[in-house]
């Protein structure tokens, strides 16, 4: 039976995990974490994606969990509303909220505890080395083992383990795209009443209040500013760094900078686009942010489905990975085109330098949301979401024969 070994439990290691056990392979992933992660903000599953969740039976579980936010509003310093964007333009008309909106978390954990079953989960370990031969990948794990696998799939996100394994050092695969986020959770002294607050200020930052279900708060920040090396694991530094970026800012900021110092749930990274050619070498794929990463507002999608179209190449093949890596880039080529694309407009646009500019974007907007240029505002985000064919690879029918097909097939 093919062996595949895929690095990161997040949300495309699972959702592929999931997928090749019931096309019948073997599946261990490996997380560095020593659980499933929590913390980020709310992800959107749209077009192809919630037909992957739905064809999993996990669409009322999803839906269950929806963040119950009903809109985004530009707010001034006084928290008095500039516009808002509400949910008459949401789900499938292609607005700002998803009718899949979800916590990361609570979406990683759901397809973790979907696909637990059959499937080898290791926490807290890595890959540390990769050697292909034809036989298979020898892969030595940070613990001290070493294994063999079939195939092995870097779902490990942005900063990608395997792919600095596999293909090269990162700076070769992602564009930086100039600015921070930061993701916490936090208190507020403004009523949210289910809304999404978002403040932009002058010198290229803003802040977010993010309402979630049980009243508590997610809160962010986006500066920008150039690559400062800081230690990853040395949270208090990186809050400080925060801090002083935020310094003297207005509105909720100095209660979210009070909260962000208390707050064990705290993230923080760079923005980045992925910029790598290849999708795979030899035995080894990417998925995901690993090779999708850095779109605005897709990546949770993009992750779902190629997971799905991975594992169906993949049985599809009987498991041979030329033929299905070939196929996995074909079937999704045009769209992931379509959909890995930054914020319109860049750091410019999105984190504007000079009142001028906060003005002028604030006009824009509500402009456009009132008139019938509304749909501009998102593109065609509906349409290219669903940009794609999903194949029926496997009904619950076809499962057991496809994964007995393998096996007469290596016999
Ligand atoms: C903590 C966190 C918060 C996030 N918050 C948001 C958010 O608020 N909004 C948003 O749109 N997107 C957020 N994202 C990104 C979002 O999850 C992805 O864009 C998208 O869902 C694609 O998921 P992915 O599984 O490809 O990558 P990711 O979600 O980035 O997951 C990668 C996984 O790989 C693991 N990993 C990393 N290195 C190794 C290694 N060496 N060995 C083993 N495992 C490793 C990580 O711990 C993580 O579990 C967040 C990601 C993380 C990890």
């Amino acid at each position: 039976m093919t062996k595949v070994l895929i690095s990161g439990a997040s949300i495309a290691g699972p959702t592929l995990a999931y997928w090749l056990r019931r096309h019948g392979f073997t599946v261990t992933v490996v997380e560095r974490a020593p659980k499933p992660r929590e913390g980020g903000q709310a992800v959107d599953l749209r077009g192809a994606a919630r037909d992957v969740i739905e064809r999993m039976g996990l669409l009322d579980t999803v839906r269950a969990h929806h963040t119950g936010v009903v809109g985004l509003s530009a707010v001034d310093q006084r928290n008095r509303r500039v516009w808002s964007w509400g949910s008459d333009l949401s789900g499938d008309s292609g607005g700002i909220i998803a009718d899949l909106e979800i916590l990361r978390a609570d979406l990683g954990r759901i397809l973790y505890e979907a696909s637990r079953d059959g499937v080898e989960y290791i926490f807290d370990d890595s890959i540390i080395a990769l050697h292909e031969h034809a036989g298979g990948v020898d892969v030595t794990f940070a613990s001290g083992g070493s294994r063999t696998f079939d195939v092995v799939v870097g779902a490990d996100g942005l900063h990608s383990n395997v792919r600095r394994l596999a293909f090269g050092p990162e700076p070769g695969f992602v564009q930086d795209q100039g600015y921070y986020k930061v993701i916490f959770a936090t208190g507020a002294d403004v009523p949210l009443d289910d809304w999404q607050l978002m403040y932009v200020m002058p010198g290229r930052r803003r802040a977010s209040l993010y309402p979630t279900r049980g009243g508590r708060t997610r809160g962010m920040f986006f500066f920008a500013g150039p690559e400062i090396d800081h230690d990853r694991r040395d949270v208090q530094r990186q809050k400080r760094f925060v801090a002083d970026a935020m310094a003297g800012a207005g509105w909720q900021v100095p209660r979210m900078l009070e909260s962000m110092w208390d707050t064990t749930d705290f993230y923080i990274d760079r923005e980045y686009l992925v910029t790598i050619e290849e999708w795979s070498r030899g035995r080894v794929a990417l998925l995901g942010d690993a090779v999708f990463g850095g779109s605005a507002g897709m990546g949770t999608s993009m992750a779902v489905v190629g997971a799905y179209v991975l594992a169906g190449e993949l049985a599809a093949a009987d498991g041979d990975h030329v033929r299905a890596f070939a196929r996995y880039r074909q079937v999704l080529d045009g769209y992931v085109r379509d959909n890995k694309k930054p914020m319109p407009g860049g750091k410019n646009l999105f984190l504007p330098k000079g009142r001028g500019m906060i003005w002028l974007g604030n006009q824009t907007t509500r402009l456009m949301l009132a008139g019938p240029w509304r749909s501009m505002l998102t593109g065609d985000l509906q349409g290219k979401a669903g940009g794609v064919t999903l194949e029926d690879y496997a009904g619950p029918g076809k499962v057991v024969d496809g994964a007995s097909r393998r096996e007469d097939a290596l016999q």
